[in-house]
């Protein structure tokens, strides 16, 4: 990729906003709440069959002019991609594997019948709206700028069919350290009941539906004081696939560890496949495999099974303490984080925040 310097003129700054007053920059620099407030700026870009891409700038941070007819609204041919800019000691900002991300928004497009975007363009909005929201990256230790990038169908029609107007946008939220307090294990309910994709649906791609079907099982398990939900396939309702937002891993005893395999239901994480290549270099195994409920179960029961965690860009690992479903119930380990999960976790933010040899030219620097 060229440097991000040269990238970002693809998005030219067409308008100055006026810059959130010192008083709420502050407030949100404290906070550093997920997802609630977002920058100055916003990076955007429209589609049509005829001129393809066109329109790049970067411009005020400012609710959308949408008709209501849009077909995102109510077909919702929509993707979205979520990555982070760090802050290093020494200054500079960098994001984690941005032609990755590029990929799989690409690979999302093409299920949901969205036009593709050069790789450049996607890096170059990214660096856009960062070399216009600079200020926005906390220096906070192990807090980051979330950069969401989307696509969404804005024609106005109300005919089932790929639509011919598409806008896309990058927003940006500064986000605290997931954990404040150190690593916390989360407990998860399994789902019997509700599944989240199916054989030939669009389990693999990042499209808003997926995460609306979650947010019902998602919504039980809270009830029940799970904080969340991992997902059986829909088939057979008999092996693990993923968290409503994270991937999975299981470590065994021997030190071997076990993920699910990308069957085309699940979302392929950029951390998973991170983390698969760190444990590589180490020299651990590592399956990518079908990992059977039932039999999960008894190597929990017998410790064939010591650790578990789930991991995806916004808390990058999570360890799991404690697994659980209608009728049964069982701790993971002690319930506590074990030193697989805990080694990972350090390994790549230190990679990550530039406190440690980045040997495969993940990091970007923007
Ligand atoms: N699965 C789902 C359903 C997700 O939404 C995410 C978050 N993007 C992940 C897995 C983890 O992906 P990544 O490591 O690229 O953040």
């Amino acid at each position: 990729l060229p440097p991000a310097a040269e990238l970002a003129g693809r998005f030219p700054l067409t308008a100055n906003p006026a810059p959130a007053d010192a008083e709420t920059y502050r407030r949100c620099m404290d906070a550093l709440a997920f997802g609630v407030s977002f920058t100055d700026h916003m990076v955007r870009a429209t589609w049509t069959p005829q001129s393809g891409w066109r329109g790049r700038r970067t411009g005020p941070y400012e609710p959308l002019t949408l008709s209501p007819a849009a077909a995102v609204l109510h077909y919702a041919q929509e993707i979205f991609e979520g990555l982070k800019a760090y802050r290093h000691q020494d200054g500079s900002v960098w994001t984690f594997r941005p032609g990755f991300n590029a990929a799989r928004m690409n690979a999302s497009a093409r299920r949901l019948a969205l036009p593709e975007l050069p790789e450049e363009d996607f890096v170059a909005s990214l660096a856009a709206l960062v070399a216009a929201d600079e200020r926005w990256v906390p220096a906070t230790p192990g807090a980051s700028l979330y950069l969401r990038p989307f696509m969404i169908a804005t024609e106005p029609f109300l005919g089932v069919r790929p639509a011919h107007e598409v806008e896309y946008l990058v927003i940006a939220s500064p986000v605290g350290p997931y954990f404040v307090n150190g690593f916390q294990p989360v407990e998860i309910w399994v789902s019997q009941h509700h599944h989240r994709a199916g054989a030939g649906g669009m389990g693999a791609a990042k499209t808003g539906g997926n995460y609306a079907a979650s947010l019902l099982p998602q919504q039980e398990a809270g009830e029940k004081g799970f904080a969340q939900v991992c997902f059986l396939d829909a088939a057979t309702n008999s092996y693990l696939e993923e968290l409503g937002g994270m991937n999975l891993f299981v470590v065994h005893r021997d030190g071997s560890l076990r993920t699910p395999s990308l069957t085309g239901t699940i979302l392929e994480g950029g951390t998973r496949g991170a983390i698969i290549e760190l444990l590589r270099d180490a020299g651990r195994e590592v399956r990518e495999d079908t990992i059977y409920l039932d039999e999960l179960r008894s190597q929990l029961r017998s410790g064939e099974v010591v650790e578990m965690f789930a991991c995806g860009t916004a808390a990058v690992l999570t360890p799991i303490g404690r697994l659980a479903g209608a009728d049964w119930d069982a701790v993971v380990g002690d319930g506590a984080a074990g030193p697989v999960t805990t080694g990972l976790y350090e390994e790549l933010t230190a990679i990550q925040y530039g406190r440690r040899p980045d040997p495969h030219d993940w990091m970007y620097r923007l």
